[in-house]
């Protein structure tokens, strides 16, 4: 699915529908706090998290099924996410975008928040914004927090923290075997 944006400014409601197509097809980034905490939750790195080269860096990116580019999490079945409780901060932006630039979009206005300026936009095809029955209300401010966090945490991330965390996870299996 493509991100339409429209501007995010005023708390809306929200209940996921899990459609079908939400999770194929993405290119999540990963950061060390998500893959330390997805592979709490009992998954091996080995299983979930692929490598992209971009200029002189390399990012984590979430893995995908090759049968359909479902993400590896992705239930076929239900449209749900089995890692739900983990899952990546940008899993837990979508449908919503944190952008340091305006995108050009009819109504967009910068957002002040934590003494930055942000725009925040919404995806308009995920229909799970305004649906019937809510479940929640969503916030501009949880969706800047959410956006301000990741981009913290991926600058952090690199190879040689990649590295160590692996070091700890196996040094904590290795003393569990004991
Ligand atoms: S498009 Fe929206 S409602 Fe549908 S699964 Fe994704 S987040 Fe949920
Ligand atoms: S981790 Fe979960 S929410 Fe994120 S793309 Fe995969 S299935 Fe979807």
């Amino acid at each position: 699915m493509r991100f339409k944006p429209k501007p995010f400014r005023e708390p809306v409601s929200f209940r996921c529908l899990y459609c079908p197509d939400c999770c194929r097809g993405r290119h999540i980034y990963l950061t060390l706090n998500d893959i330390e905490r997805i592979s709490g939750a009992g998954h091996d790195p080995q299983d979930f998290v692929t490598f992209s080269v971009e200029g002189d860096k390399i990012r984590f990116v979430l893995a995908v099924r090759e049968w359909d580019l479902g993400c590896v999490f992705h239930d076929p079945e239900t449209g749900k996410c089995r890692v739900h409780y983990a899952n990546p901060i940008i899993c837990r932006i979508y449908p919503f975008m944190v952008s340091r630039k305006p995108l050009g979009v009819d109504g967009e206005m910068p957002f002040e928040y934590m003494g930055q300026r942000l725009w925040l936009y919404y995806d308009e095809s995920c229909p799970g914004i305004n649906a019937e029955e809510p479940e929640t209300t969503i916030t501009p401010e949880e969706i800047a927090e959410l956006g301000l966090r990741f981009e913290r945490e991926f600058e952090r991330t690199d190879m040689a923290g990649f590295a160590e965390l692996l070091d700890t996870m196996m040094g904590e299996a290795f003393s569990e075997e004991k």
